[in-house]
């Protein structure tokens, strides 16, 4: 497995193996794997000749009082568990080395990044968009894997790829969850034994919804009131928001659609977690 810690390293790696013929499968993450990371590497091992796993905290994508300071980290647990997955090469670039002084180019969308996680992280996305399309420019992949825990970021991804042409498949990866419903993630190491306890209710408020609108409640604020009422109830969460809405526009919906997407953002103590699913009616 080789690393690479510099912009032109990963693209000489890269432009080596295309010009062997060989396809490049890619997981971008910001590390502290855990088994969800680790489902996606195994969805992307047997989509290319290589498979890349990228560590970068990127710095761009945390507001001025997010937890980009705290955020976890294991590198040699990363490396060990990128090995055990069969990645070819690990891109593990600094801050620096991402954005060299005067840096000054930001991609951003239009529409999907109002909705959801973007309204209260208004900074999040562009920073995300702008930092997926430098990796896709860097490590040159065929195919990309993204988690469907981040919904809306793999719908935003999906758009820019589509927007700004790269030649690149997109696949999503299901949510991978504790034994109890968690889904997993880097921010669950945040969690005092109280907090972990009370992380449930989010898959059990998604629980809650699946079983409401399977007994034929429609009405999306009757369907809001009660999952934000069972998430209050457990101790110390705060609720973002708990939004259905159009998986594909992520614009909100008043009734409940054929599919409909429920998404909430819950804080936990000092945790934001996410967690979504998307609700069939038939
Ligand atoms: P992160 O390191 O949190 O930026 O995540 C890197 C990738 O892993 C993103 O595409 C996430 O959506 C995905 N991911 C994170 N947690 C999970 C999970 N529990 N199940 C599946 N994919 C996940």
């Amino acid at each position: 497995m080789d690393i690479l810690k510099t912009k032109a390293d990963m693209q000489a790696w890269s432009a080596r193996k295309k010009k062997q013929g060989k396809t490049i499968s890619f997981v971008p993450t910001m590390g502290y794997l855990h088994k969800g990371h680790v489902s996606l590497l195994d969805i992307g091992k047997p989509l290319g000749d290589e498979l890349v796993l990228s560590i970068f905290v990127n710095p761009t994508q945390f507001g001025p009082n997010e937890d980009l300071d705290a955020y976890p980290s294991n590198i040699q647990n990363d490396l060990n568990l990128a090995q055990q997955a069969g990645v070819t090469a690990v891109f593990l670039p600094d801050k620096t080395e991402m954005y060299g002084p005067g840096y000054q180019t930001h991609v951003s969308l239009d529409l999907l990044p109002q909705y959801l996680c973007g309204r209260s992280r208004p900074v999040h996305f562009g920073g995300v968009a702008t930092v997926v399309t430098k990796l896709f420019n860097i490590v040159m992949p065929d195919v990309a894997v993204f988690g469907k825990k981040d919904f809306q970021q793999l719908a935003i991804i999906r758009q820019m790829v589509k927007d700004l042409d790269f030649n690149i498949k997109i696949i999503g990866g299901e949510i991978i969850r504790e034994k109890d419903g968690l889904a997993m993630s880097s921010r669950n190491a945040y969690l005092t034994p109280a907090q972990r306890a009370s992380a449930v209710c989010l898959s059990q408020a998604i629980q809650l919804l699946k079983q409401k609108v399977a007994q034929g409640v429609r009405s999306v604020p009757d369907l809001a009131r009660e999952a934000k009422a069972l998430i209050l109830s457990f101790d110390q969460t705060r609720v973002d928001y708990i939004e259905l809405c159009d998986p594909k526009t992520l614009e909100p919906v008043e009734t409940v659609q054929a599919e409909t997407l429920v998404a909430m953002a819950v804080q936990v103590g000092k945790s934001r977690l996410i967690d979504n699913a998307v609700i069939k009616t038939a």
